[in-house]
């Protein structure tokens, strides 16, 4: 199999990576920076976020795996202490995988250009120099005036994340929706939101329309984006998808439980 290992820089990761390679050679597979069938992500959820971004343009033909080298991650399903066994699952390998949903992030700007992102987390709109107004559009219809200090539009694996800390709630990533969650609304008898996550059904799309400020920031998972004046940034679920190699199971509850809960009193 033609496989890319991408590390992060850190020195548990480096010697993971080397242990990966080392193995993954002697057993036949060949290393491939472009066009691989598999990568494998060393490191946390972040550097699976950065694999992710880096072979975006490739997704129908790739799939992912994320070994961990510090605790068990939602994108990760291997510890760094289970190299062998993550090499004899690949030596079985029978093109299993699980798929989930993406965000597909469209701005237009005033100046006419646009530009189109894909999130596996989240993307926000924020404004840090004084309060964030928009328009916030449902399907094309008018569903209210939003004051604050941003929005925050994330998949349902993205749901663990930034949504989550803004109040939003947990998604089974098998439901194909996205999570909308304010980030400090301003609530009072002049400005009104809904003041509560919305999740969107598979073929709704939210629009955002700013009120004439050029300081708006946009991110589009641990990207930042300085945009130009915005006319409108559209987000809606793509038609791509992120396969991950599945070689064993893991309840999504279980991690959930794990990663927020821990181990019972
Ligand atoms: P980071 O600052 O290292 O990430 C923050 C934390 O989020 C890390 O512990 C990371 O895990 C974890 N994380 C990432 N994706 C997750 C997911 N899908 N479910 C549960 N936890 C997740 O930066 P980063 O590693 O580059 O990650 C970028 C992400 O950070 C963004 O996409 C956003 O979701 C998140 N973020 C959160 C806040 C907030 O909660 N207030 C603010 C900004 C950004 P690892 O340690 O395994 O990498
Ligand atoms: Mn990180």
């Amino acid at each position: 199999m033609k496989i890319a290992i991408i590390g992060n820089p850190g020195a548990k990761s480096r010697r993971v990576t080397a242990e990966l390679t080392e193995k993954l050679l002697a057993s036949g597979h060949e290393l491939v920076q472009t066009s691989p069938e598999l990568v494998i992500s060393v490191g946390g959820d972040g550097t699976l976020l950065n694999s992710f971004h880096r072979y975006s343009h490739i997704l129908d033909q790739v799939r992912f795996v994320g070994v961990h080298t510090g605790h068990l991650g939602f994108y990760t399903d291997w510890r760094d202490f289970e190299i062998e066994d993550l090499v004899i699952a690949l030596k079985e390998d029978s093109g299993q995988s699980v798929s989930y949903p993406l965000l597909d992030v469209r701005a237009i700007y005033a100046d006419a250009t646009s530009a189109h992102y894909l999130a596996l987390n989240e993307a926000t709109l924020k404004r840090l120099n004084g309060t964030m107004r928009t328009e916030v559009y449902i399907k094309g219809d008018f569903f209210e005036s939003f004051r604050g200090d941003g929005l925050c539009v994330s998949t349902p694996t993205g749901s663990t994340a930034y949504s989550k800390s803004n109040g939003g709630a947990v998604i089974h990533p098998r439901l194909d929706a996205l999570q909308i969650t304010e980030i400090a609304s301003i609530n009072n008898r002049v400005f009104r939101t809904l003041s509560s996550p919305i999740i969107t059904a598979p073929d709704e799309w939210v629009t955002l329309e700013p009120t004439g400020r050029d300081d708006y920031v946009m991110t589009v998972d641990q990207f930042v984006i300085n945009p130009p004046t915005i006319k409108q940034i559209r987000y809606k679920i793509a038609k791509e998808r992120i396969h991950f190699a599945r070689y064993r199971h893991m309840h999504f509850w279980d991690r959930v439980e794990d990663a927020f809960i821990g181990a019972k009193h």
